[in-house]
């Protein structure tokens, strides 16, 4: 079982050292950063399964960091707000974010909330040996094998890729450039043609009409969004 990674985004020492202790202690993978700026580098580099999120941040506000991971991501945020911080709760569940706390809080309770946070945000979460289950579309990832109507759909490497990060956020646009960096190497100076090429061939394997797509979705010119188990009718396990 690998470790949860939690990235902690918070400028206060005092706060960030003994909360990552904490969290270290129970057996969770700590990421910090003191920035809003190296807190979005983190996330992107490192993918955590859950985001700590300050409000106050010396270089910006937490809560457009937030809105910027949510333009790509469901990743769940707790924020971390000052006592006080009325509006900002809400503003931030508003924004997206699965919970908060309010400070000081003591790392008993915050280990508790992040637990029931990601006990309710784990389907699809995309552990080793577990499968995607969405509609009629199932991703076996220990196998790398995907099934449609229990039908064996064959995908090359990068197809089974895109679908994978589009199904683990169903529901959800991901944007083009989140695509291209992920399935493709960053630095890749290609045409982003090819993600097109791709996500054509996808639908076809998968038996979908590009002009009804019943999976996947084009939103032009921001990416591209894989139907919710609602949308679909079935609901995933
Ligand atoms: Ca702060």
């Amino acid at each position: 079982m690998t470790k949860r990674v939690i990235l902690v985004v918070e400028d206060e020492e005092s706060i960030a050292d003994p909360l990552a202790a904490a969290l270290r202690r129970e057996g969770f993978d700590v990421v910090t950063a003191v920035t809003a700026a190296a807190g979005l580098e983190a996330f992107r580099t490192r993918s955590p399964d859950l985001v700590l999120l300050d409000v106050m941040l010396p270089d910006g506000d937490g809560r457009d960091l937030l809105r910027q991971i949510r333009t790509s991501s469901r990743t769940p945020v707790v924020m971390l707000t000052a006592r006080g911080e009325e509006m900002d709760k809400v503003i931030g569940l508003e924004l997206g974010a699965d919970d908060y706390v309010v400070k000081p809080f003591g790392a008993a309770e915050l280990v508790a909330r992040i637990r029931a946070v990601l006990r309710r945000t784990a389907a699809p979460a995309p552990a080793e040996g577990s499968e995607l289950a969405i509609g009629d579309v199932v991703m076996d990832l220990r196998t790398r094998t995907v099934r449609r109507a229990g039908a064996p759909v064959e995908l090359t490497l990068k197809e089974f890729e895109l679908l994978r990060m589009l199904m683990e956020q169903a529901g959800t646009v991901v944007r083009r450039e989140h695509l291209m960096d992920e399935v493709w190497d960053p630095n890749w100076f290609g045409s982003t043609k090819t993600l097109d090429v791709h996500v054509s061939s996808l639908r076809k394997k998968l038996g979908d009409d590009p002009a009804e797509p019943r999976y996947i979705h084009t939103v032009r010119g921001v990416g591209f969004r894989f139907s919710s188990p609602e949308e679909l009718g079935t609901s995933s396990p």
